[in-house]
C-alpha cells in the first residue's frame, strides 16, 4: 500500500491510498475515487493469476494462438543507436521464400483456430518484401478476420506497398522518433517521394496509421514530438503513439537513457506537464495508457492478474520464424530460441524472468502501467531500464491522479518503494 500526497491548485493538501496488489485507489476515508464520465466500477470479480515465468519454472505456450508474431529476419536498412536487435543481427536466421511456403503448408499441423492478430516483424519487415507479399496474401485468405499489424521505419514505402497494406487491412506504425530521429538514421520524411508515400498511407488507411516513437535523452518532450509530426506532415490530426522510454539492452542503449536523479526528475516533470496539453492529451501517446489505467481501476484488476506489458509471457502469444523456431519474442533471434512448433509441447519460455519473480516490481507503485519492463534484461541494464520505466510510470500515474482529482502528485510514501531502504519518492 502506498500513500500518495496530493496538492490542489489552491495549495490545499490531501492524501490518497494506492493499493496496487488489489487495484484500489481510495481517499483517506477508504472510499474509491469517482471515475470520469464513461467509466464505472464493475462488480467485484475473481481474476485468474497471470502466468509467471523464471528460469527455474519456465512457462509454456499453447497451440490456440491468440497473437502470432512472425519474425521474417533481422535484416534492416537502418542502424538505430539503441536497437536491441543489433546484438543478434550477425546470427540472424536466414529466411527464404521457400520457408514461407513451408510455413504456410505446415500451419495446420501446430496451429489451432484462427489467431485474433498476426504481426509481421523484421528487422525492417519491408526489406523482406519478396517474402512478405505472398505470405501476407496467403494468411489474409486463410484468416480473413485477423487483425494484421506491421511496424516499419517507412523508408521503403511506395504507392504499391500502400495499396497492398490498405487492401490487406493492415494497421501500420511508422517507427520514427521525431526530434530524436537522428538516433535511428535518416528521416524518411526528408525524401519527397517517401514522404508522399507515407502521407498517402495515412490518407488511405486513416486511423489504422500512426507514427510510433521511443523516448530517449535525445527526445523526451511529448509536445515537441507531436509538433514535429504536425509540422512535417502539415496535418494537425496526425496520429502519434509512443512505445515508451528507451530500454537499454547493451551499453549503446544505456547511452541514450536518463542516468542521474536530476535527469529523471526533469523528464517526469516535462512528461506530466506536456501530457496535459490538449494537442498531446488527445493522442494515443497519452490516451491509450490513461484509458487502460482507468479501465484497470474500474475492474479492480489485482496485480496477480497482470502479465508483462509486452505480452510475451502469455501462453497464447507466440513469436515464430518461418522455419518454425519459436523465440522469446520478435526482437531476438538465434540465441533466444525457446523451442520449435514441430515439437510444440516442449516449448519453454527460457531466457526470461517475468515481473512476478522480481521483488522490486512487487513493491512498485507504477506496476499497473509499466508491467515489469523487458523480462530478458538483467544486471546493470535492467536497473537502468527499470529507472526509465519508473519515471515514465510516475508521470502516467501523476496524470491519472490529476484527471481523477484535479490535483498534482507531490510524493509517494510506502514501506518499500521498489528497492529496500527507499520509503519515499518525491515527484
Ligand atoms: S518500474 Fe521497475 S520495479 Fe516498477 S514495475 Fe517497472 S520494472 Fe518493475
Ligand atoms: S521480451 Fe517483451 S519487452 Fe523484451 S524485447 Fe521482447 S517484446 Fe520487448
Amino acid at each position: 500500500m502506498f500513500r500518495l500526497s496530493m496538492k490542489r491548485r489552491d495549495g490545499g493538501e490531501f492524501s490518497l491510498n494506492w493499493d496496487v496488489a488489489n487495484g484500489r485507489l481510495t481517499d483517506s476515508t477508504g472510499k474509491r475515487l469517482h471515475l470520469p464520465d464513461g467509466f464505472a466500477y464493475a462488480e467485484p470479480a475473481v481474476f485468474c493469476p497471470a502466468p509467471a515465468t523464471w528460469p527455474g519454472d519456465t512457462a509454456r505456450k499453447i497451440r490456440r494462438v491468440e497473437k502470432l508474431r512472425i519474425q521474417l529476419g533481422l535484416k534492416c536498412n537502418y542502424a538505430c543507436a539503441y536497437c536491441m536487435q543489433a546484438l543478434d543481427r550477425d546470427s540472424d536466421i536466414r529466411q527464404r521464400i521457400d520457408d514461407a511456403d513451408a510455413f504456410l503448408a505446415n500451419l495446420n499441423q501446430w496451429l489451432e483456430g484462427e489467431p485474433r492478430e498476426i504481426e509481421f516483424w523484421g528487422g525492417e519487415p519491408l526489406v523482406y518484401w519478396k517474402i512478405l507479399k505472398p505470405l501476407g496474401e496467403a494468411l489474409r485468405q486463410r484468416f480473413p478476420d485477423a487483425t494484421f499489424r506491421i511496424i516499419t521505419n517507412g523508408s521503403l514505402m511506395d504507392a504499391g506497398k500502400v495499396e497492398w497494406l490498405d487492401r490487406l487491412g493492415f494497421m501500420v506504425s511508422i517507427s520514427h522518433d521525431g526530434p530524436g530521429q537522428h538516433l535511428r538514421g535518416p528521416d524518411p520524411l526528408d525524401d519527397p517521394d517517401t514522404r508522399d508515400a507515407i502521407l498517402l498511407l495515412w490518407r488511405s488507411i486513416g486511423r489504422r496509421f500512426s507514427f510510433l516513437s521511443v523516448l530517449s535523452m535525445a527526445s523526451y518532450s511529448p509536445a515537441a514530438l507531436v509538433r514535429f509530426f504536425i509540422d512535417r506532415t502539415g496535418d494537425d490530426t496526425i496520429p502519434v503513439a509512443m512505445e515508451g522510454m528507451v530500454t537499454p539492452h547493451d551499453v549503446n542503449g544505456m547511452m541514450h537513457a536518463p542516468m542521474t536523479e536530476a535527469e529523471h526528475r526533469q523528464i517526469r516533470r516535462i512528461l506530466f506537464d506536456e501530457f496535459r496539453m490538449p494537442a498531446v492529451f488527445s493522442r494515443s501517446l497519452v490516451f491509450s495508457s490513461l484509458t487502460a489505467m482507468i479501465q484497470s481501476l474500474a475492474k479492480g484488476l489485482p496485480s496477480h492478474a497482470r502479465g508483462q506489458s509486452c505480452g510475451m509471457d502469455r501462453p497464447g502469444i507466440l513469436a515464430v520464424t518461418l522455419d518454425g523456431q519459436v523465440l522469446v519474442c520478435q526482437n531476438v533471434n538465434q540465441d533466444k530460441v525457446i523451442g520449435s512448433v514441430h515439437d510444440f509441447d516442449s516449448i519453454r519460455l527460457t531466457h526470461s524472468t517475468s515481473w512476478h519473480h522480481r521483488s522490486e516490481c512487487h513493491a512498485c507503485p507504477v506496476l499497473a502501467s509499466c508491467g515489469g519492463s523487458c523480462m530478458m534484461v538483467e544486471g546493470w541494464e535492467r536497473r537502468v531500464a527499470c529507472d526509465s520505466a519508473f519515471s515514465l510510470g510516475l508521470a502516467r500515474l501523476a496524470l491519472l491522479l490529476n484527471v481523477l482529482t484535479g490535483a498534482e502528485l507531490v510524493r509517494i510514501e510506502g514501506e518499500r518503494i521498489r528497492f529496500p531502504g527507499i520509503a519515499r519518492v518525491d515527484f
